[in-house]
Order: structure tokens, then C-alpha cells, then sequence
């Protein structure tokens, strides 16, 4: 009778190195009491998700807050998914936001003493535990076919089991090693599955650092941990990495709630102590055609990708609070009490996460961000632009690089002051609310539509208006509150009204009141009924394209 070594031996000829020798080569990390060591584990499978982006910010809070170390890893075991190029992008698209690994893979390169990062090159190390499971009697290899595992399913199906490979309906759980030797030297393809002990009348108590204890179906399948490919499944490659790895906490989604009790009992089997684990909540949506809530989804919502936010030109730092308040209850109070400080001050609390799943909330992105840029200087403000602009809006990336001071005084209309204007959410915004600025964009916009007047005003008015607007010009040489009187008093000139309420008693005796006065102004001045403030603009433009403005405006009247 062969024993499970000449089993091993067969599988795995060259695997010599035994887990002893892989303890030694990956010492235990010497880090300061309570330091959390953590990962972002992605799948090379494509563009960043905005739940990943969650779930790295997470990992990499809780390593930084309590000084311990933040790692990426690539889980590229599942080749057929794998799309070439996509592990550097997500690296990149998280440097984006500040989250960058202190070890790990980074795209083009590696650094740290744990690794290979990358899974398809740890194979050898997956297949020294392998082989040790083997040993142990622990793990056999499993000779179904497609086919096979696919009339499994349906007899399952028709009795009504639950469906999987176990108990008895695991045809190569109970073959000798003879058997299994026999098989193999035929050449019969196989995999290997790992021997569960456990029973679906068991339970296993399983703690959550989010949900607290769980009550879970002890695992009793007889799970795929080594596929016809060389390379292992999540299940055992992730164990195997997260303990030589050192990792002190997985923080993951929630949809693996499911296979803890499997991965418990490989750890258990292990010999290894597992690591604590904290199951992250889905982000939702409300469905715009059902209300009902359901996944963030890449198929129907632009949300969904990180891209978005970088298209739009997002304050990264604006992306990042708001996952923060969808990560921690207290943070948007925190926020609140402390405007100023960076968001690194903040210290997110596994017992303050939200349970059920958390909704994602455009409106409440938006005023995150319109509050921080509002908040920005003009210098932050027009750097960050401009970074965003040479990536996807050329034209704004071209008016900031022809006059930079120009840019920086348009947008710094009513900001670095207490209460500042809350004009753009995302960059994206900023050019079309400036255009009119620019002479050539005003003209373009005097011709596309007609200036918005109010129709019962005779145009003779508005000419002579706008005639001693520019002859008594004095804007440069005012303040802003003599500059008001002074409009009052040219609206009086022009029989506008310098009192509200007695415009109201008797408005067939005015051609309106002030405030209509100054609207000729603002409109012809700005090709719109609503502007920063006029002042500002007026001061940024000059008399000089004021006057041909005004003439531009009565030429077309
Ligand atoms: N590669 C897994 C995923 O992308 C990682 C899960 C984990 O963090 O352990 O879902």
C-alpha cells in the first residue's frame, strides 16, 4: 500500500522545500503593539471599481493609523480572467488618490522581503503546503471531468441536495493512494481538493471585528485548492499568503462572509492562527427605474468606475471623505467639527461601520466636493486644475497656460474668504462657468442666443443704460459698497427705482428698480442673468472690453 509521501512525491517530484524552511525564509514581522498589517488584494481583471477603491482606502487606514504596513498584492490565480495591463492601472489609479502601498507590487516593480507579490509566481510556495496536506492525508487529487461534475450537479439538483462535492457524492474522496498513484501515471488530468472534516449539522461560531460573532454551516465541501493549471484557488492561495505574509487583519467584502468557515478550517488544518477578519459592506444604489436598492453595477452606472471621479475632475481628497462617511457613522460630525484637518487625522473604528449595505449618494459627493473647492486657495485650486485639465479638458488646460493670473483671478472671485462662493463641484465644471470671460468665447455666446433681457423693457433704455454705465465707469478707483451707490444712483438717472416697496406700490411709474438695473449690466457684461459677483467681474475685465461689450450688445439689439 503507498503511503500519502509516495503520493506527494508523485504530484509534486520537485517541491523539496518543506513549511519550515518557508517560516524561515518569511520571518514574523517585528512590529509595535496593536501596528495592523493590511491588504488591497485585487484581481487583475479590469478598471478600478469604486468598491475597491473602498476597500483599499480601508485596509490602508487601519495600517497607517496605527503605524503598521499597508501592502498590495495581485491575485492573478484565475489566468482566464486576467486582462494584460490592468494590475499597473489599478496601482496607478490608487496612487492617484494617495493610497500607495509600503510593499508589495507596484505595476513594473516589487518591493519587500514577503514576496513575490504577485500569485502566479508564488506557485512553488502554494505547492510546498500542498504537498504538505497531502502528507497529512489532508488533500487528494480529483479525476472528474466537466461532464462528470455537471451530472453530479443534476443529480443533486433533481434530489434536491444542497449541490458541491462532499460526503458521498465526492467520487475520489475515499480512492487508496494505489488508486490514485494508478490514475495518475495513466495521465488522467486531475486537480486537487482538500479533505474537509467538517459537517453540515455543524455549526462554527466565526468572529467579524464589523459584525461581531457569526453563527455559520460549518464547511463541509470538499473544496478545489489546486487547479489542472499549476496554480491554487482564492481559498487556499490567499491563507497561504496572508499567514506567510504576516497580515494581521483581511478586510474584504462581504461577499466572502460566505466562505469563512472554509477558509477557518484550512487554517485550522494549517496548524496555522488565522488572521482577524472584517467583512466590508457592498456599496449600493437606489435603481433609478425600480427605487429598489441593489449593487453598485459597472453595466449601469458610470459611478461605479473609479475613472469617473478622475474624468470629472473630482477633488480626490473630496472622493475620499465622502467613502469615509459611507466607512464610519462619526465621520461626516467629525468632519464638521474639524473642516481644516486632513482626513488622515481621522481614526475609523471597525464598530462604527454601517452593517447593512452602505447607499451611494451622488448629491452628497457633490456638496463634499463643492465645499472642498470652495475651500481650496487659488493656488491649490488652479494646480489641481490644471493637472486635470492637461489629462482631459485642453482647451481649459490652454486658457490656464496663456494667462495663468487671469485664470487664478477669475477663480478666485469671492474665495479665500470666511464664507466662500460654492461655485464648482468637480472641475469639470470650471470651464464652462468661465468662458465668458474670455473675449472670443463671449462673443461666440452673444451670437448663439439672444441675450436674456427682460422683453418688457424698451431697448432704448437698456442702450442708454448701458451708454452711462461706461461713460460714468469708475470701478478700479471704488470699493465695492461705493461702487453699489454709485449703480443706484445711475439707475435713478434711467428711472429705476431706489426702493423696493415703493417700486412694488407703483411699478407702472418705473422701468423697474435697482436690482433690474444692474441685471442690463450683468447680462450684457456676462451673457447671463447670473454671474460671480459683478464687481469682480467688472474689476478682472477693464473699461476697455467692458465698452466693447456694451457696443457688441447694443450692435445686436
Ligand atoms: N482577489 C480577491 C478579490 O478581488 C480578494 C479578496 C480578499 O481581499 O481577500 O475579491
Amino acid at each position: 500500500m503507498a503511503t500519502n509521501k509516495e503520493l506527494a512525491d508523485l504530484i509534486f517530484p520537485d517541491v523539496k522545500e518543506t513549511i519550515k524552511d518557508l517560516e524561515k525564509r518569511y520571518p514574523v514581522r517585528q512590529l509595535p503593539e496593536g501596528a495592523e498589517v493590511t491588504r488591497f488584494a485585487p484581481s487583475p481583471t479590469g478598471f478600478l471599481h469604486t468598491g475597491s477603491l473602498f476597500t483599499a482606502l480601508i485596509a490602508y487606514s487601519f495600517a497607517k493609523q496605527s503605524h503598521g504596513v499597508y501592502y498590495f498584492r495581485l491575485e492573478d490565480t484565475d489566468q482566464k480572467r486576467e486582462i494584460a495591463g490592468t494590475g499597473l492601472d489599478l496601482v496607478k489609479q490608487l496612487k492617484n488618490f494617495g493610497i500607495v502601498a509600503d510593499e508589495g507590487y507596484y505595476g513594473d516593480h516589487e518591493e519587500g522581503i514577503y514576496g513575490p507579490y504577485v500569485q502566479s509566481q508564488r506557485a512553488n510556495i502554494y505547492k510546498v503546503c500542498i504537498k504538505e496536506l497531502i502528507k497529512k492525508g489532508r488533500a487528494y487529487p480529483d479525476f472528474c471531468s466537466k461532464e462528470e461534475l455537471e451530472q453530479l450537479r443534476e443529480v443533486q439538483q433533481a434530489n434536491k441536495v444542497v449541490p458541491g462535492y462532499y460526503g458521498e457524492y465526492a467520487k475520489y474522496r475515499t480512492l487508496s493512494n494505489d488508486e490514485y498513484i494508478q490514475l495518475i501515471k495513466e495521465g488522467k488530468p486531475y486537480v486537487i481538493r482538500f479533505k474537509s472534516k467538517g459537517n453540515a449539522e455543524n455549526h462554527v461560531k466565526a468572529h467579524d471585528e464589523i459584525r461581531g460573532d457569526m453563527d455559520l454551516t460549518e464547511n463541509y465541501q470538499d473544496i478545489v485548492i489546486y487547479k489542472a493549471d499549476g496554480l491554487p484557488t482564492y481559498h487556499f492561495a490567499h491563507l497561504v499568503d496572508d499567514h506567510f505574509m504576516g497580515t494581521t487583519v483581511i478586510t474584504r467584502g462581504e461577499e466572502w462572509i460566505s466562505s469563512l468557515p472554509i477558509h477557518l478550517e484550512l487554517f485550522e488544518t494549517m496548524g496555522w492562527k488565522a488572521p482577524r477578519y472584517a467583512h466590508l459592506p457592498v456599496i449600493m444604489v437606489n435603481d433609478k427605474d425600480t427605487g429598489n436598492k441593489r449593487k453598485l453595477s459597472k453595466r449601469k452606472d458610470p459611478e461605479a468606475a473609479v475613472s469617473y471621479f478622475l474624468q470629472e475632475g473630482y477633488p480626490k481628497d473630496g472622493v475620499i471623505r465622502y467613502l469615509l462617511t459611507i466607512a464610519n457613522s462619526n465621520f461626516e460630525a467629525w468632519m464638521m467639527e474639524n473642516p481644516k484637518a486632513p482626513v488622515s487625522e481621522f481614526t475609523l473604528s471597525f464598530d462604527k461601520f454601517s452593517l447593512d449595505g452602505a447607499l451611494f449618494d451622488m448629491p452628497k459627493l457633490n456638496n463634499i466636493s463643492k465645499e472642498l473647492l470652495a475651500n481650496y486657495d487659488k493656488t491649490t485650486f488652479t494646480d489641481e486644475c490644471y493637472e486635470w485639465a492637461k489629462e482631459y479638458n485642453a482647451s481649459l488646460a490652454a486658457r490656464i497656460d496663456s494667462n495663468r493670473d487671469l485664470f487664478e483671478s477669475i477663480i478666485n472671485i469671492e474665495r479665500e474668504q470666511e464664507k466662500p462662493r460654492k461655485d464648482y463641484e468637480k472641475f469639470s465644471d470650471v470651464e464652462e462657468k468661465i468662458k465668458f470671460f474670455y473675449p472670443e468665447d463671449y462673443n461666440a455666446l452673444i451670437k448663439a442666443n439672444p441675450l436674456p433681457f427682460n422683453e418688457s423693457l424698451n431697448h432704448d433704455v437698456i442702450k442708454a443704460v448701458l451708454d452711462d454705465f461706461i461713460a460714468s465707469w469708475n470701478v478700479e478707483a471704488q470699493d465695492e459698497s461705493s461702487w453699489f451707490n454709485d449703480m443706484k444712483a445711475l439707475g435713478t438717472r434711467h428711472n429705476f427705482c431706489d426702493d423696493r416697496k415703493v417700486y412694488k406700490k407703483n411699478p407702472a411709474d418705473y422701468n423697474g428698480w435697482y436690482a433690474d438695473c444692474i441685471s442690463i449690466i450683468r447680462i450684457a457684461i456676462c451673457a447671463s442673468t447670473q454671474s460671480p459677483k459683478l464687481f469682480d467681474v467688472l474689476k478682472i475685465l477693464g473699461k476697455e472690453e467692458a465698452a466693447r461689450r456694451v457696443e457688441a450688445v447694443k450692435a445686436a439689439l
